[in-house]
């Protein structure tokens, strides 16, 4: 898979990209991260991108000429001929990104494009001419689109087959279950300043130690994450009334 990586501050996103998971995930050819930096499109001589918004009010505002002079480069078909690609705007007035989001990528694009902003943002226009859509990684102001276009590419590319050595690794985890956050996990020492691991993980008893973390996983998200708990609830009480009523058909037919 492919990111392209719309910037004014391309080392940014390739020092973080390049580092562990990621970086070996690239040199083993499973992913490719391009970076661009919009400033070598623009046509200034003092290679300006930016400009004051129409209307007054402060800061600066990213011009939209630079931005598309550099998405015609990374689409050109020499440079990369992906055919399933989307063109994404790093925004705090984005849908927020999820694990659901980030599957949804992985499964459905060879090519994720970034648009990173900065300053005010970027010209109305350019979003309206080449974005898909717009996401943020919360509620939240940043000062520009880099962090959060590299968590959106370290969340798609550890679902890639081969990033992560072991496929469990992200098919039981938290969000795997979208309303449910993974169970506490504990390794050695086994005693740890008094506190030690729970007995159930070292009976060897499959069945009982998936019990309990179920049950931990539960108890987590209630205590964490009240909202997902009660959509979870919701979805186990909805199980429970589709299970009694084909129980009642069989036995009833
Ligand atoms: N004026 C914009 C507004 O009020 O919506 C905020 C611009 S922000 C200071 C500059 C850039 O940072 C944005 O163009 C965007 O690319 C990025 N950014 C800031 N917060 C973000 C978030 N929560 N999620 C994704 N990108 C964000």
């Amino acid at each position: 898979m492919r990111f392209d990586i719309m910037t004014l501050f391309p080392a940014l996103v390739e020092n973080v990209l390049s580092e562990s998971i990621l970086g070996r995930a690239e040199r083993a050819g499973l992913i490719e991260v391009h970076a661009y930096n919009i400033r070598d499109y623009s046509k200034d001589k003092h290679r300006r991108v930016d400009d004051t918004p129409y209307g007054g009010g402060k800061g600066m505002l990213m011009s939209p000429v630079p931005i598309y002079d550099c998405y015609l480069d990374v689409v050109s078909p020499e440079k990369n001929p992906s055919a399933r690609r989307r063109v994404i705007y790093m925004s705090p007035q984005g849908s927020v990104f999820t694990q659901a989001k980030a599957r949804e990528l992985a499964e459905n694009y060879d090519d994720l494009i970034f648009l990173c902003g900065h300053y005010e943002g970027v010209d109305q226009r350019i979003i309206d001419e080449i974005v898909d859509e717009e996401l943020s990684i919360g509620d939240y102001v940043l000062t520009g689109g880099e962090i959060p276009a590299c968590i959106i590419v370290d969340a798609v590319a550890r679902l890639i087959p081969g990033v992560l050595a072991d496929a469990e690794c992200y098919e039981k985890e938290s969000f795997t279950d979208e309303n449910l956050l993974e169970y506490p996990q504990y390794t050695r020492p086994y005693d740890f300043r008094g506190r030690t691991v729970p007995e159930v993980l070292l009976s060897g008893h499959h069945a009982n130690i998936e019990k309990w973390r179920e049950e931990k996983a539960l108890e987590k998200t209630r205590a964490v994450r009240p909202e997902l708990y009660e959509k979870k609830m919701q979805e186990l009480t909805l199980l429970d009334a589709q299970k009694k009523k084909k129980k009642t058909k069989r036995e009833n037919p």
